[in-house]
């Protein structure tokens, strides 16, 4: 499966070009489909051996009436719409302009996959832009140079994930709005499902808590082929929350092969980690913290899923509060890197805890997706660092410069760091934990990368 990429920018910054090398003499003629790609140029782009659709949303400029802003806007949200990552471009040698920030607005609203290129990049005359480019808090700017085709392997590389992603997700949902008379026009609906699995060692409950949460009347549609031949998933409304689940004990069960019982489980955890959003690690609460449940807990810390812990047949435990404080202890020691997972106690047998399991699902899949604005990063970084600041090896004190977050799902930051290797990680850790503090984000893997400032 492909995928569909669309450029976005304001006007100027190099939109077409970078199209037109993208997509040469092969382009799609798409003015004649009805709706929404009426205004959206559309090619097949190559680069290097990849291929994909590309969306093109310049030629708004041509707009002579009074509402460009408006007009942009729309177009954007709508390729946004259409696409599976978009393209951000600015002009490097203009730096971050007023207007690039309300189009940085859109995507991050959109929830989009972005990669920002800072365009117009050859030569010197682009350097500042590069650095102005990462206070967007959209990642690591590209360097292209879409006239000389500088940067096309560095983009290549960004794109190589999104091909990856969309090689590995199940089919697509039926399409809603598709039009049948115009041969296959894509206009994918957007609103993706929340995607969840439920991972544990065999016995932990998961066929019991799938069945109850989906119970009959509320399927959506039946089992469905998913990312390998004999994986399953089911769609069904989630007290509201249109949601995919990744059913492993399904699969387990269509095995059928006993020996191979071990083994099976985890090859499905792992696919079950890399299908989800949001994973329930789900515990028997008479043997948590079994080999087989660490191990999948730490996978899906490591494929930086959001991860709420379920402890299953609550209902037969005679010393709840006790218990607890030995799950939560137990937790802390053996998945510190999950520090500050939700911990939910639920019977899948009788249906108590579903509310909270729900609410736990939902408010780690929002921490897994948010946004920290660049300002509030910095002004946060300042205080930890003058409570508690950085060591000085050799008399020269590492200085933190700078700090904004990258990308989200997991939420990923970048420090400028005058000495990045020489930080002991016991301070990355205390940025760590205090992110996590200070700006509530349980249940979401945190990554902070230190870089030494160009
Ligand atoms: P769009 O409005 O975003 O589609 O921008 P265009 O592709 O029409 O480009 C706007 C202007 O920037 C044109 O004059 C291009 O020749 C110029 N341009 C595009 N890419 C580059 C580049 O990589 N370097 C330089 N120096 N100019 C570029
Ligand atoms: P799976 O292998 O993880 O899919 O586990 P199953 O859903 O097949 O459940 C294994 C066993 O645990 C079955 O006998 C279930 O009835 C039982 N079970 C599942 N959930 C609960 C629960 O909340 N309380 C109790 N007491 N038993 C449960």
């Amino acid at each position: 499966m492909t995928f569909t990429l669309a450029i976005v920018g304001r006007p100027n910054v190099g939109k077409s070009t970078l199209f037109n090398r993208l997509v040469g003499k092969r382009l799609a003629l798409v003015d004649n489909q009805p709706g929404v790609t009426r205004d959206l140029r559309e090619g097949e782009a190559r680069l290097g051996e990849m291929r994909f659709t590309v969306i093109d949303t310049a030629g708004l400029e041509d707009a002579t009436d009074d509402s460009l802003e408006g007009r942009m806007r729309r177009l954007t949200e709508r390729a946004v719409e259409m696409a599976d990552a978009c393209l951000f471009l600015i002009d490097a040698r203009a730096g971050v302009l007023p207007t690039d920030e309300i189009f940085a607005d859109i995507l991050r609203k959109k929830n989009a996959h972005v990669i920002l290129a800072a365009n117009k990049a050859e030569g010197k005359a682009g350097e500042a832009g590069m650095i102005e480019a990462w206070g967007l808090g959209l990642g690591e700017p590209i360097a292209l140079s879409a006239e000389h085709g500088e940067g096309m392997g560095d983009l290549a590389a960004a794109l190589a994930p999104v091909a990856e992603e969309m090689a590995s997700r199940p089919s697509p949902e039926p399409e809603t709005d598709v039009d049948v008379d115009q041969g296959a026009p894509r206009i994918p609906t957007r609103e993706k499902p929340l995607q969840v699995a439920v991972i544990g060692r065999p016995n932990a409950g998961k066929s019991t808590l799938i069945n109850r949460l989906i119970g009959e009347e509320r399927l959506l549609t039946g089992p469905e082929a998913g990312i390998t031949r004999d994986s399953i998933s089911l769609a069904f409304d989630w007290d509201g929350t249109p949601t995919r689940i990744f059913d492993t004990a399904g699969m387990r069960k269509k095995a059928k092969v006993q020996e191979k019982l071990e083994k099976l489980s985890v090859a499905d955890g792992l696919r079950a980690v890399k299908f989800a959003e949001v994973v329930v690690v789900l515990l028997d609460a008479a043997i948590p913290f079994e080999q087989q449940d660490l191990r999948i807990a730490d996978l899906a810390e490591r494929e930086g899923r959001a991860v709420v812990v379920a402890v299953n047949k609550w209902d037969v435990e005679a010393e709840k509060q006790q218990k607890l404080k030995h799950l939560r202890d137990g937790f802390e020691k053996l998945l510190p890197q999950l520090r500050g997972a939700p911990l939910v106690t639920i019977s899948a047998k009788t249906g108590r805890g579903m509310d909270r399991l729900h609410a736990a699902v939902m408010r780690a899949h929002e921490v897994w997706n948010r946004r920290i604005p660049t300002a509030k990063l910095n002004d946060w970084l300042a205080e930890m660092i003058a409570q508690h600041p950085p060591p000085a090896p050799s008399g020269r004190r590492i200085k933190l410069r700078y700090m904004t977050q990258v990308k989200t799902r997991p939420p990923g930051f970048v420090v400028m760091c005058s000495n990045p290797e020489k930080l002991p990680d016991a301070y990355s850790r205390y940025l760590v934990n205090g992110l996590r503090e200070n700006f509530d984000m349980p249940g979401t893997p945190i990554r902070l990368h230190m870089r030494s400032q160009a």
